[in-house]
Protein backbone atom coordinates (compact mmCIF):
# COMPACT_ATOMS: atom_id res chain seq x y z
CA UNK A 1 0.00 0.00 0.00
CA UNK A 2 1.05 3.35 -0.90
CA UNK A 3 -0.23 6.98 -0.35
CA UNK A 4 -2.39 8.66 1.56
CA UNK A 5 -6.13 8.26 2.32
CA UNK A 6 -8.52 9.58 4.80
CA UNK A 7 -9.23 7.66 8.11
CA UNK A 8 -12.26 7.80 10.21
CA UNK A 9 -11.86 6.52 14.03
CA UNK A 10 -14.19 5.11 16.33
CA UNK A 11 -15.93 6.59 19.40
CA UNK A 12 -15.88 5.35 22.70
CA UNK A 13 -19.48 6.31 24.58
CA UNK A 14 -18.06 5.55 28.05
CA UNK A 15 -19.88 7.71 31.17
CA UNK A 16 -16.68 9.85 32.20
CA UNK A 17 -16.35 11.08 28.82
CA UNK A 18 -17.00 15.22 28.16
CA UNK A 19 -19.60 15.85 25.34
CA UNK A 20 -18.36 19.17 23.80
CA UNK A 21 -14.28 18.13 22.60
CA UNK A 22 -14.89 15.21 20.79
CA UNK A 23 -18.36 16.25 18.73
CA UNK A 24 -16.26 19.12 18.25
CA UNK A 25 -13.21 17.74 16.55
CA UNK A 26 -15.68 15.62 14.86
CA UNK A 27 -17.87 18.68 13.71
CA UNK A 28 -20.94 16.76 15.12
CA UNK A 29 -23.44 17.72 16.85
CA UNK A 30 -24.21 16.26 19.99
CA UNK A 31 -27.59 17.80 20.91
CA UNK A 32 -28.51 14.88 23.44
CA UNK A 33 -25.52 15.35 25.33
CA UNK A 34 -24.12 12.18 25.13
CA UNK A 35 -20.90 11.35 26.73
CA UNK A 36 -17.62 11.37 24.09
CA UNK A 37 -14.67 9.80 26.05
CA UNK A 38 -12.16 8.43 23.48
CA UNK A 39 -11.52 8.91 19.30
CA UNK A 40 -9.82 5.76 18.64
CA UNK A 41 -7.22 5.48 15.84
CA UNK A 42 -5.69 1.94 15.08
CA UNK A 43 -6.84 -1.71 14.28
CA UNK A 44 -8.03 -2.49 17.34
CA UNK A 45 -10.70 -5.24 17.44
CA UNK A 46 -12.95 -3.18 19.60
CA UNK A 47 -12.63 -0.04 17.30
CA UNK A 48 -11.48 -0.87 13.40
CA UNK A 49 -10.70 2.66 11.92
CA UNK A 50 -12.17 3.20 8.37
CA UNK A 51 -10.12 4.50 5.29
CA UNK A 52 -11.58 6.07 2.30
CA UNK A 53 -9.95 4.46 -0.45
CA UNK A 54 -12.59 6.13 -2.72
CA UNK A 55 -14.98 3.67 -3.55
CA UNK A 56 -18.39 3.38 -2.77
CA UNK A 57 -17.92 1.99 0.59
CA UNK A 58 -15.19 2.74 3.66
CA UNK A 59 -12.95 0.05 3.85
CA UNK A 60 -11.73 -1.42 7.26
CA UNK A 61 -7.83 -0.01 7.98
CA UNK A 62 -7.01 -3.63 8.58
CA UNK A 63 -7.77 -4.72 4.93
CA UNK A 64 -5.51 -2.68 3.82
CA UNK A 65 -2.80 -2.67 6.57
CA UNK A 66 -1.00 -5.23 8.84
CA UNK A 67 -2.33 -4.66 12.12
CA UNK A 68 -1.32 -1.84 13.86
CA UNK A 69 1.26 -2.77 16.97
CA UNK A 70 -0.01 0.86 18.73
CA UNK A 71 -3.48 2.56 19.44
CA UNK A 72 -3.75 6.28 19.11
CA UNK A 73 -6.38 8.30 20.56
CA UNK A 74 -8.10 11.00 22.07
CA UNK A 75 -9.36 11.58 25.59
CA UNK A 76 -11.83 13.77 26.85
CA UNK A 77 -11.96 12.78 30.13
CA UNK A 78 -14.89 15.32 32.43
CA UNK A 79 -15.00 12.77 35.37
CA UNK A 80 -11.66 10.69 36.87
CA UNK A 81 -10.79 7.51 35.38
CA UNK A 82 -9.60 4.26 37.72
CA UNK A 83 -6.81 3.87 39.30
CA UNK A 84 -4.86 1.49 36.98
CA UNK A 85 -0.96 -0.40 36.60
CA UNK A 86 -0.01 -1.73 33.57
CA UNK A 87 2.36 -5.14 33.98
CA UNK A 88 5.65 -4.98 32.04
CA UNK A 89 5.84 -6.83 28.81
CA UNK A 90 7.75 -10.28 30.47
CA UNK A 91 4.84 -10.64 33.34
CA UNK A 92 2.24 -9.89 30.83
CA UNK A 93 3.04 -13.02 28.85
CA UNK A 94 3.81 -15.24 32.00
CA UNK A 95 0.47 -14.12 33.38
CA UNK A 96 -1.52 -14.75 30.66
CA UNK A 97 -0.26 -18.21 29.66
CA UNK A 98 -0.85 -18.90 33.23
CA UNK A 99 -5.33 -17.92 32.72
CA UNK A 100 -4.80 -19.50 30.02
CA UNK A 101 -3.80 -22.51 31.24
CA UNK A 102 -6.15 -21.92 34.14
CA UNK A 103 -9.20 -21.79 31.68
CA UNK A 104 -10.42 -18.90 32.90
CA UNK A 105 -12.39 -17.22 29.93
CA UNK A 106 -11.20 -14.24 28.41
CA UNK A 107 -14.53 -12.35 29.14
CA UNK A 108 -14.85 -13.44 32.64
CA UNK A 109 -15.26 -10.76 35.20
CA UNK A 110 -11.81 -11.92 36.69
CA UNK A 111 -9.89 -11.93 34.09
CA UNK A 112 -6.86 -9.54 34.55
CA UNK A 113 -4.19 -10.68 31.63
CA UNK A 114 -6.62 -9.77 28.47
CA UNK A 115 -3.30 -10.25 26.19
CA UNK A 116 0.69 -11.09 26.51
CA UNK A 117 1.67 -7.33 25.83
CA UNK A 118 2.41 -4.91 27.76
CA UNK A 119 0.73 -1.66 27.82
CA UNK A 120 3.15 1.63 27.92
CA UNK A 121 1.24 4.84 27.60
CA UNK A 122 2.47 8.22 26.78
CA UNK A 123 0.09 11.24 26.35
CA UNK A 124 0.36 14.56 25.20
CA UNK A 125 -2.07 17.52 26.80
CA UNK A 126 -4.55 19.39 24.74
CA UNK A 127 -5.63 21.32 27.74
CA UNK A 128 -4.66 22.01 31.08
CA UNK A 129 -4.37 18.04 32.21
CA UNK A 130 -4.59 16.31 35.56
CA UNK A 131 -3.42 13.41 36.66
CA UNK A 132 -1.82 10.55 39.42
CA UNK A 133 1.10 9.60 38.83
CA UNK A 134 3.10 7.16 40.92
CA UNK A 135 3.99 7.57 44.83
CA UNK A 136 4.67 10.43 46.24
CA UNK A 137 8.52 11.36 47.45
CA UNK A 138 8.92 10.35 51.07
CA UNK A 139 9.01 13.73 52.73
CA UNK A 140 5.32 14.91 50.76
CA UNK A 141 4.00 11.58 51.60
CA UNK A 142 4.78 11.79 55.72
CA UNK A 143 4.03 15.43 55.72
CA UNK A 144 0.46 14.84 54.23
CA UNK A 145 0.28 11.72 56.32
CA UNK A 146 0.72 13.98 59.18
CA UNK A 147 -1.27 16.51 57.70
CA UNK A 148 -4.64 15.45 57.69
CA UNK A 149 -5.98 14.28 60.72
CA UNK A 150 -7.31 11.33 59.38
CA UNK A 151 -5.06 9.69 57.92
CA UNK A 152 -2.70 9.78 60.97
CA UNK A 153 -2.64 6.29 61.78
CA UNK A 154 -1.28 5.20 58.44
CA UNK A 155 1.84 7.13 59.27
CA UNK A 156 3.29 4.30 61.66
CA UNK A 157 2.17 1.71 58.79
CA UNK A 158 4.43 4.00 56.59
CA UNK A 159 7.54 3.99 59.04
CA UNK A 160 7.35 0.45 59.91
CA UNK A 161 6.91 -0.97 56.51
CA UNK A 162 7.59 1.56 53.77
CA UNK A 163 5.46 2.21 50.27
CA UNK A 164 4.85 -1.58 49.86
CA UNK A 165 3.43 -2.17 53.56
CA UNK A 166 1.65 1.08 53.52
CA UNK A 167 -0.16 0.22 49.85
CA UNK A 168 -0.63 -3.36 51.04
CA UNK A 169 -2.00 -2.25 53.83
CA UNK A 170 -4.67 0.02 52.57
CA UNK A 171 -5.56 -1.94 49.41
CA UNK A 172 -6.17 -4.71 52.09
CA UNK A 173 -8.27 -3.23 55.02
CA UNK A 174 -11.49 -4.31 55.94
CA UNK A 175 -14.10 -2.21 54.04
CA UNK A 176 -15.77 -1.38 57.72
CA UNK A 177 -12.04 0.28 58.45
CA UNK A 178 -11.96 2.09 54.85
CA UNK A 179 -15.56 3.67 55.51
CA UNK A 180 -14.50 4.60 59.05
CA UNK A 181 -11.91 6.40 57.85
CA UNK A 182 -12.57 7.78 55.20
CA UNK A 183 -16.20 8.68 55.92
CA UNK A 184 -14.94 11.20 58.42
CA UNK A 185 -12.48 12.73 56.47
CA UNK A 186 -15.04 13.11 53.33
CA UNK A 187 -17.11 14.66 55.79
CA UNK A 188 -14.88 17.45 56.39
CA UNK A 189 -14.60 18.06 53.20
CA UNK A 190 -18.26 19.17 51.79
CA UNK A 191 -18.33 19.65 47.64
CA UNK A 192 -15.69 21.58 47.12
CA UNK A 193 -14.92 20.07 43.46
CA UNK A 194 -18.07 21.95 43.07
CA UNK A 195 -16.34 25.30 43.14
CA UNK A 196 -15.16 26.47 39.60
CA UNK A 197 -12.14 27.96 41.29
CA UNK A 198 -10.97 25.18 43.93
CA UNK A 199 -7.18 24.58 43.80
CA UNK A 200 -6.89 21.17 41.49
CA UNK A 201 -3.43 20.71 42.94
CA UNK A 202 -5.01 19.64 46.56
CA UNK A 203 -5.81 16.19 47.22
CA UNK A 204 -8.95 17.15 48.91
CA UNK A 205 -10.48 18.33 45.86
CA UNK A 206 -10.26 15.24 44.20
CA UNK A 207 -11.13 13.13 47.34
CA UNK A 208 -14.21 15.47 47.13
CA UNK A 209 -14.89 14.68 43.74
CA UNK A 210 -13.89 10.70 43.98
CA UNK A 211 -16.62 10.66 46.53
CA UNK A 212 -19.40 12.36 44.46
CA UNK A 213 -18.58 10.36 41.37
CA UNK A 214 -18.13 6.97 42.58
CA UNK A 215 -20.86 6.72 45.23
CA UNK A 216 -22.84 3.66 44.73
CA UNK A 217 -23.84 2.43 48.65
CA UNK A 218 -22.55 3.18 52.13
CA UNK A 219 -19.01 2.06 51.11
CA UNK A 220 -16.30 3.93 49.99
CA UNK A 221 -13.91 3.74 47.12
CA UNK A 222 -10.69 2.62 48.76
CA UNK A 223 -8.95 4.38 45.75
CA UNK A 224 -9.31 7.96 47.59
CA UNK A 225 -6.56 6.67 49.77
CA UNK A 226 -4.28 6.79 46.56
CA UNK A 227 -5.20 10.24 45.92
CA UNK A 228 -3.39 11.32 48.94
CA UNK A 229 -0.64 8.78 48.83
CA UNK A 230 0.15 9.31 44.91
CA UNK A 231 1.72 12.68 43.11
CA UNK A 232 -1.07 14.86 41.54
CA UNK A 233 0.44 16.09 38.20
CA UNK A 234 -0.52 19.29 36.08
CA UNK A 235 -0.08 19.20 32.60
CA UNK A 236 -0.04 22.23 30.42
CA UNK A 237 -0.86 21.92 26.56
CA UNK A 238 1.86 20.54 25.26
CA UNK A 239 3.89 18.73 27.76
CA UNK A 240 4.10 14.97 28.06
CA UNK A 241 3.99 12.24 30.29
CA UNK A 242 4.65 8.52 29.99
CA UNK A 243 3.10 5.71 32.09
CA UNK A 244 6.07 3.02 32.62
CA UNK A 245 5.20 -0.59 33.83
CA UNK A 246 3.82 -1.06 37.14
CA UNK A 247 3.60 2.57 37.70
CA UNK A 248 0.52 3.20 39.09
CA UNK A 249 -1.70 6.28 37.47
CA UNK A 250 -5.28 7.88 36.97
CA UNK A 251 -6.45 10.49 34.78
CA UNK A 252 -8.38 12.91 36.31
CA UNK A 253 -9.31 15.81 34.09
CA UNK A 254 -8.65 17.34 30.83
CA UNK A 255 -8.74 16.45 26.60
CA UNK A 256 -5.45 14.91 25.24
CA UNK A 257 -3.76 12.37 22.71
CA UNK A 258 -2.69 9.34 23.86
CA UNK A 259 -0.56 6.11 22.11
CA UNK A 260 0.04 2.86 23.52
CA UNK A 261 0.51 -0.70 22.53
CA UNK A 262 -1.80 -3.04 21.70
CA UNK A 263 -3.03 -4.43 24.89
CA UNK A 264 -5.81 -4.40 27.27
CA UNK A 265 -3.83 -5.23 30.12
CA UNK A 266 -5.16 -3.44 32.98
CA UNK A 267 -4.69 -4.09 37.03
CA UNK A 268 -6.97 -2.17 38.26
CA UNK A 269 -6.16 -0.12 41.97
CA UNK A 270 -9.30 1.91 43.04
CA UNK A 271 -12.23 4.63 41.67
CA UNK A 272 -14.07 1.58 39.27
CA UNK A 273 -16.37 -0.62 39.91
CA UNK A 274 -14.86 -2.62 38.03
CA UNK A 275 -13.01 -5.98 39.05
CA UNK A 276 -9.92 -5.37 41.69
CA UNK A 277 -7.56 -8.31 41.89
CA UNK A 278 -5.22 -6.97 45.12
CA UNK A 279 -2.95 -9.98 44.64
CA UNK A 280 -2.04 -9.16 40.95
CA UNK A 281 -1.97 -5.34 41.76
CA UNK A 282 0.19 -5.87 44.22
CA UNK A 283 2.61 -8.57 42.29
CA UNK A 284 3.28 -5.63 39.44
CA UNK A 285 2.87 -2.25 40.76
CA UNK A 286 6.04 -0.64 41.67
CA UNK A 287 5.86 1.05 45.54
CA UNK A 288 8.13 3.53 45.40
CA UNK A 289 8.84 7.05 45.44
CA UNK A 290 8.42 8.76 42.33
CA UNK A 291 9.42 11.89 41.09
CA UNK A 292 6.81 12.54 37.79
CA UNK A 293 8.86 13.26 34.60
CA UNK A 294 7.31 15.86 32.15
CA UNK A 295 8.64 15.46 28.67
CA UNK A 296 8.40 18.41 26.72
CA UNK A 297 10.00 16.66 23.68
CA UNK A 298 13.22 17.88 20.98
CA UNK A 299 12.19 19.64 18.15
CA UNK A 300 13.79 18.86 14.33
CA UNK A 301 14.82 21.35 11.57
CA UNK A 302 11.34 20.95 10.41
CA UNK A 303 9.37 21.69 13.69
CA UNK A 304 8.31 18.56 14.39
CA UNK A 305 8.45 18.01 18.49
CA UNK A 306 8.82 14.24 19.18
CA UNK A 307 8.30 12.98 22.79
CA UNK A 308 10.74 10.09 23.26
CA UNK A 309 9.91 7.15 25.36
CA UNK A 310 11.93 4.09 26.74
CA UNK A 311 9.61 1.52 24.92
CA UNK A 312 10.55 0.56 21.16
CA UNK A 313 6.79 0.23 19.90
CA UNK A 314 5.62 3.47 19.19
CA UNK A 315 6.96 7.39 18.51
CA UNK A 316 4.40 10.22 18.91
CA UNK A 317 5.49 13.88 17.60
CA UNK A 318 3.50 16.68 16.54
CA UNK A 319 4.21 19.85 14.33
CA UNK A 320 2.87 23.21 15.66
CA UNK A 321 2.40 25.53 12.84
CA UNK A 322 1.79 28.65 11.95
CA UNK A 323 -0.45 29.86 8.79
CA UNK A 324 1.54 29.32 5.29
CA UNK A 325 3.78 27.26 7.22
CA UNK A 326 5.38 24.06 5.24
CA UNK A 327 6.95 20.80 6.96
CA UNK A 328 7.34 17.01 6.05
CA UNK A 329 8.46 14.57 7.32
CA UNK A 330 9.19 10.40 5.99
CA UNK A 331 6.77 7.80 6.73
CA UNK A 332 8.76 4.52 7.66
CA UNK A 333 5.71 2.45 8.69
CA UNK A 334 1.68 3.16 8.30
CA UNK A 335 1.15 6.05 10.23
CA UNK A 336 -1.36 8.39 11.45
CA UNK A 337 -1.79 12.15 11.56
CA UNK A 338 -4.29 13.82 13.53
CA UNK A 339 -4.64 17.04 13.23
CA UNK A 340 -6.34 18.81 16.69
CA UNK A 341 -6.09 22.54 15.73
CA UNK A 342 -6.28 24.47 12.21
CA UNK A 343 -6.53 23.28 8.68
CA UNK A 344 -3.23 21.59 7.16
CA UNK A 345 -3.03 20.22 3.30
CA UNK A 346 -1.42 16.82 3.66
CA UNK A 347 0.39 16.31 0.18
CA UNK A 348 2.54 13.15 -1.21
CA UNK A 349 2.94 14.93 -4.98
CA UNK A 350 0.07 12.43 -5.74
CA UNK A 351 -2.69 12.79 -3.17
CA UNK A 352 -3.54 15.96 -1.57
CA UNK A 353 -6.32 15.53 1.72
CA UNK A 354 -7.14 18.28 3.45
CA UNK A 355 -7.26 18.22 7.15
CA UNK A 356 -9.65 20.36 9.42
CA UNK A 357 -12.83 19.47 11.89
CA UNK A 358 -14.99 16.56 10.60
CA UNK A 359 -12.13 15.28 8.51
CA UNK A 360 -8.87 15.25 11.17
CA UNK A 361 -7.38 12.54 10.42
CA UNK A 362 -5.74 10.38 7.88
CA UNK A 363 -3.57 7.54 6.97
CA UNK A 364 -0.08 7.77 5.37
CA UNK A 365 1.99 5.00 4.11
CA UNK A 366 5.62 4.75 3.53
CA UNK A 367 7.69 5.53 0.43
CA UNK A 368 7.14 9.36 -0.08
CA UNK A 369 7.68 12.52 1.16
CA UNK A 370 4.42 13.44 2.90
CA UNK A 371 4.56 17.33 3.03
CA UNK A 372 1.73 19.32 5.65
CA UNK A 373 0.93 23.21 4.51
CA UNK A 374 -0.80 24.58 7.20
CA UNK A 375 -3.88 27.33 6.19
CA UNK A 376 -4.37 28.35 9.79
CA UNK A 377 -2.54 28.41 12.80
CA UNK A 378 -2.72 24.81 12.90
CA UNK A 379 -1.06 21.42 15.18
CA UNK A 380 -1.06 18.10 13.56
CA UNK A 381 -0.15 14.47 15.71
CA UNK A 382 2.23 12.03 13.99
CA UNK A 383 2.01 8.13 15.10
CA UNK A 384 4.58 6.02 14.11
CA UNK A 385 4.97 2.03 15.13
CA UNK A 386 9.12 3.07 13.92
CA UNK A 387 11.73 4.77 16.60
CA UNK A 388 12.38 8.02 14.72
CA UNK A 389 16.35 8.59 13.67
CA UNK A 390 17.54 10.75 16.24
ZN1 LIG B 1 -3.09 3.33 31.89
Amino acid sequence: MAGIYKLTGVVKHYDWGGNTFIPALLKKINEKKIPHAEYWMGTHPLGQAVVDTGGSMPTELNAIANSLPYLFKVLDVKDMLSIQVHPSKEAAQIEFAREEAEGIPLDAPNRSYKDDNHKPELMVALSDFWLLHGFKPTEELMDILTNVTELNELLPVFNESGYTGLYKYVMEMPQHQVNRILHSLLNNLADIYQDESADRSLEDYWASKAAATFKKDENIDRGIFSIYLFNIVQLKKGEAIFQAAGVPHAYLEGQNVEIMANSDNVLRGGLTSKHIDVAELMKHVKCEATIPQIIMGDVNEEGERTYNTPVPDFTLSVFEMEKGDVSSFNPTTTEIVLLTEGVVEVDDDETTIKLQAGTPSAVVFPGATVYLAAAAKSVVFRASAAIHNR
